[in-house]
């Protein structure tokens, strides 16, 4: 973190740990959390250091969720394979149409002419991933005032979606081609993961004082 954070560091752990400063911990929390260059397993160590509770080995994982983080299934849980509600990512565009054509719409929009509420209809929430701020408002609109059909309505779902899968399909082929490159990738993570497990393992054992091999 550099000479001049590393001496505020450790000032600021001095300060909290033999005058029970709060706000000298604060301040180092804030420290740590705006340093770029150092790797989350680091940061966590020195957040227990100077905590008093000691290096932190096994820090807890944390969640990377995106914006939206759960996906919707085509009947309004969430997207499952055993829920069998799903649309896989390398599914072929015919299926994609033929599932989304077929999904559940508002139940009190029996006919073409009755007006419908989007909240009530699982496509909306896959407008509300997939679809633009223009396309939400004319579902919006034509759904409740029945201008549109729900046919109509899935149609630009269909289009995202389809359109979204199609770099999946193209780069999934380079792999599908080649297996020996498949073989290679999962053989180097392996490789990678053994030394991350032997190196925490290494660290677990020197805390709990066991020296043996
Ligand atoms: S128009 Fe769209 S949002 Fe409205 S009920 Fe039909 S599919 Fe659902």
């Amino acid at each position: 973190m550099g000479k001049k954070n590393a001496k505020l560091y450790r000032n600021l752990k001095r300060r909290y740990q033999e005058e029970g400063d709060m706000e000298a911990l604060e301040t180092a929390r804030a420290l740590l959390k705006e340093q770029q260059n150092i790797s989350l397993g680091d940061r966590e160590r020195l957040y227990g250091y100077i905590e008093g509770g000691g290096k932190v080995i096994l820090p807890e994982p944390q969640p990377l969720l995106t914006p939206e983080s759960k996906m919707p299934g085509l009947d309004g849980q969430k997207m499952s394979k055993s829920y069998n509600n799903y649309i896989g990512l390398r599914e072929e565009p015919d299926s994609v149409a033929q599932k989304i054509r077929t999904m559940q719409t508002d139940p009190q929009r029996v006919r073409r002419t009755d007006p419908g509420d989007p909240e009530k209809c699982p496509v909306w929430e896959m407008h509300k991933i997939y679809s633009d701020a223009d396309t939400q408002d004319w579902v919006q609109h034509g759904c409740r005032s029945a201008g549109i059909g729900c046919l109509d309505c899935k149609k630009p779902l269909i289009d995202s979606i389809v359109e979204e899968q199609r770099p999946l399909h193209e780069r999934a082929r380079e792999y599908e081609n080649n297996p020996d490159l498949v073989h290679s990738i999962l053989q180097e993570g392996r490789e990678h993961a053994r030394d991350a497990a032997r190196d925490t393992l290494e660290e677990v054992r020197a805390a709990m004082g066991l020296h043996y091999r």
